[in-house]
């Protein structure tokens, strides 16, 4: 069985075995749950810059559209 991906109140990885279906054991179940739903959490400064560049483009193209 796959160990808990959970972390303890010390900050260490959990040693205790993960559940059926879960990378979590029962203790750290909510741990799961709290990274699904920060999926921003996965965005670093550079796909960041990457994304506000691609808006910046096709803003920049719709505005020459429409000017023209
Ligand atoms: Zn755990």
């Amino acid at each position: 069985m796959a160990q808990c991906e959970g972390k303890t109140k010390k900050g260490e990885r959990c040693k205790r075995d993960a559940g059926a279906g879960s990378g979590f054991c029962s203790i750290h179940v909510d741990q799961e749950v709290r990274s699904r739903k920060e999926p921003t959490a996965e965005w670093d400064t550079d796909s960041i810059m990457k994304a506000a560049l691609g808006f910046a483009l096709v803003g920049a193209i719709f505005l020459f559209r429409f000017r023209r």
